[in-house]
């Protein structure tokens, strides 16, 4: 679940008017509806609110970045983002089989997400299928292998501070862990923090945006604890 509706609106009012184009270093809120192949809706910013994120800096996948470019407040715009420039192809390599006594106590079940440290780096894995003692692991991503049709709207767009720089993604009302950041339950999607998920895996809440790069929260996160 979300952690709380971002103050919709709040960074908006005042740049409205202007006409800054969407380039490195500004930040970016935008609005988006995604959809698969078929049409259908794999994730929406809808309640959530506008998604900032800081363009340039890897917050959000390669494609969709390119895709809001040059754009201006107000722009609406159809967007499609090959594998590659999304989650990457689907690779058979990702699947690893692990035995059911390196989950300790925990019990697995059969599509559990989990972080962990993989020779990849931090990844999010599924549990794809428990065999006996043998626990199939999908470090895939749940979008890898798709194109995604992203229906996008720019709601804002505004030079970034230099500490939001300096972290590599925006701050909202306060700051990045400060007032209206980390525990006040006001981190937004695109946020830093989650009062759910302190410990392994940084800060995003589980249910991270899809249009969000993976582990863009976690790595490129706030770094400022
Ligand atoms: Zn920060």
């Amino acid at each position: 679940m979300p952690v709380a509706l971002p103050r919709a609106g709040m960074a908006v009012d005042s740049t409205l008017l202007n006409t800054m184009r969407v380039a490195k270093e500004t930040v970016v809120a935008i609005e988006y509806t995604l959809k698969d192949d078929q049409g259908n809706i794999i994730d929406a910013s809808g309640d959530r609110g506008p998604m900032e994120y800081l363009h340039g800096a890897q917050n959000i996948i390669p494609g969709l970045e390119q895709g809001i470019d040059g754009l201006v407040a107000g722009d609406t715009k159809n967007v499609l983002v090959p594998p590659q420039l999304g989650y990457g192809e689907y690779s058979e390599k990702l699947i690893q089989l692990v035995p059911l006594t390196a989950f300790g106590a925990n019990t697995p079940q059969v599509g559990m997400r989990f972080h962990a440290e993989t020779n990849l780096g931090m990844r999010v894995l599924t549990i794809k299928k428990i065999e006996g003692e043998e626990v199939t692991l999908d470090g895939n991503h749940e979008l890898a292998g798709k194109t995604l049709h992203f229906d996008i709207k720019v709601v804002s767009v505004r030079a970034a501070e230099p500490t939001e720089l300096a972290h590599g993604h925006p701050h909202q009302s306060g700051g990045c862990c400060g007032v209206g950041g980390c525990g006040s339950g006001e981190a937004s999607g695109g946020g830093c923090c989650s009062t759910e998920e302190g410990s392994e895996g940084g800060c995003c809440s589980t249910e991270e945006p899809a249009a969000q790069k993976q582990g863009g929260c976690g790595s490129g996160g706030c770094g400022c604890s």
